[in-house]
C-alpha cells in the first residue's frame, strides 16, 4: 500500500479492515500485508483518497 502525504491517521482504513490488518500507530500506518485479500475495502474507505494499492 502507498500512503499518501496527506493521510491524517483516522483509523477509518483500519477500522473496515475484515483481517484486521491495519493499525494506526501514532503518525504511522502499519500493514500486515500476509494475509491481505486485496479486497480494496480499506481504500474506498479513505473519505481524501489517501490510500492507493501499489
Ligand atoms: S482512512 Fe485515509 S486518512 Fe484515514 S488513516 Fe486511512 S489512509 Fe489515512
Ligand atoms: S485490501 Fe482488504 S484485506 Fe487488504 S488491508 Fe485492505 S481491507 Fe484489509
Amino acid at each position: 500500500m502507498i500512503v499518501k502525504d496527506w493521510c491524517s491517521f483516522c483509523g477509518e482504513c483500519a477500522g473496515v479492515c475484515p483481517r484486521n490488518l491495519i493499525t494506526v500507530k501514532e503518525y504511522a500506518l502499519i500493514f500486515d500485508d500476509s494475509e491481505c485479500r486485496e479486497c480494496n475495502l480499506c481504500v474506498d474507505a479513505c473519505p481524501i483518497t489517501a490510500l492507493e494499492r501499489e
